[in-house]
């Protein structure tokens, strides 16, 4: 007897030590677009409609990743009715150029192989951020812009959509104002209204998206942040995946979002290097990833622009950062945050899918 348990004790012992797996998490991060909103102005008929769109795109994109889809799936989920909504400066919505029409920027990025697509004033393409992924999957270039985009859209069955679609009376007003008072887009356009999406799926990849009408009053074909793969969107698995949204003439030329990936890779390739045999391994977390982008939009900040950035790292930390009054929000992660935000200060989860 005495045997027998010592050989069961013994096969036991030399089983292979199975290391408790962590659960696959997932997380998502939106925006709805950052500026100098004012809370005295915010009805709370406004602030529930602005509450509703965002949490729909929110639910949109989480069930995917929940459902075990993939992070490109949930950010298109998550866009797709943010540019079909009027309320943000995207797709139907969208902000009037000084010519009076509505000039559409998209990009995206995945984070798996960094493949990336951007179209750049598109005139009748509902949802440009399916472009933008068309770009990416079926040609051999990254950015592709106006008449020429709107060819390869026909050539790809993308439908025709009237440019009357996109007008709203909100933002043709907006352009009027502007221009009866000789003021500036900021003046106007205090909140910027630009969408986009970061995910993280439970194979481990990211993703980022962000599509924008641009700036009112935009004149000479100006592009902004938002199409340019590195300003407004970038994702690498090995980083992070960040969309932004401001004004994009500063975050064009601090490259804000392969800024922060670029940043939070080397960091941690650092942290690594540095820690090599040190005992307890010091370990990557949330406020780390925070402090990179804070500091990115502290430099967007020193040249004079303002804005935000939405980001999802590996670990699933799903982080916002901007240095405006308000950013338009949302994330939701697997371990059971789900939170839309309007104002500085009023996010309640914790930005972590372990907790
Ligand atoms: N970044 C966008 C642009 O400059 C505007 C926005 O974020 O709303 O075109």
């Amino acid at each position: 007897m005495q045997k027998l348990v010592a050989a069961i004790a013994l096969a036991l012992l030399s089983q292979p030590v199975l290391a408790q797996e962590a659960p696959p998490k997932w997380s998502i991060a939106i925006h709805g677009g950052a500026g100098t909103l004012d809370p005295d102005k915010m009805t709370p008929e406004r602030r529930a409609e602005y509450e509703a769109a965002l949490q729909v795109a929110l639910d949109a994109g989480a069930r995917v990743l929940a459902e075990g889809g993939s992070a490109m799936d949930a950010i298109k989920a998550a866009i797709i009715p943010m540019e079909d909504s009027p309320l943000f400066n995207a797709g139907k919505g969208a902000v009037f150029t000084w010519d009076g029409t509505n000039e559409l920027d998209s990009s995206i990025m995945d984070g798996r192989d960094r493949s990336a697509g951007a179209v750049a004033g598109v005139k009748t393409v509902r949802n440009p951020i399916l472009l933008a992924d068309t770009v990416r999957t079926q040609s051999e270039h990254v950015m592709l812009m106006g008449a020429g985009a709107e060819a390869f859209a026909a050539e790809k069955g993308f439908a025709v959509t009237p440019p009357e679609y996109f007008a709203t009376p909100a933002r043709a007003e907006a352009l009027e104002r502007m221009k009866a008072d000789k003021l500036s887009a900021l003046d106007v356009d205090h909140k910027f209204g630009t969408v986009g999406a970061v995910a993280l799926d439970m194979e481990g990849n990211l993703a980022a998206g962000t599509s924008t009408g641009g700036m009112t009053g935009k004149r000479w074909g100006r592009v902004g942040d938002a199409p340019v793969i590195g300003a407004g969107t970038y994702a690498d698995n090995r980083a992070c995946a960040v969309s932004a949204t401001g004004w994009g003439e500063y975050f064009l030329r601090v490259g804000v979002a392969h800024e922060i990936c670029a940043r939070l890779r080397m960091d941690k390739e650092w942290l690594e290097t540095l820690a090599a045999g040190v005992n307890p391994h010091p370990v990557w977390n949330a406020m780390k990833s925070q402090a990179v982008a804070d500091r990115v939009m502290a430099d967007v900040k020193s040249l004079g622009g303002d804005g935000g950035v939405i980001l999802v790292t590996p670990e699933g930390d799903a982080i916002f950062s901007f240095n405006t009054t308000g950013m338009y929000r949302g994330r939701a992660t697997s371990g059971g945050v789900n939170e839309v935000a309007i104002f500085g200060g009023e996010d309640k989860g914790s930005s972590t899918p372990d907790h």
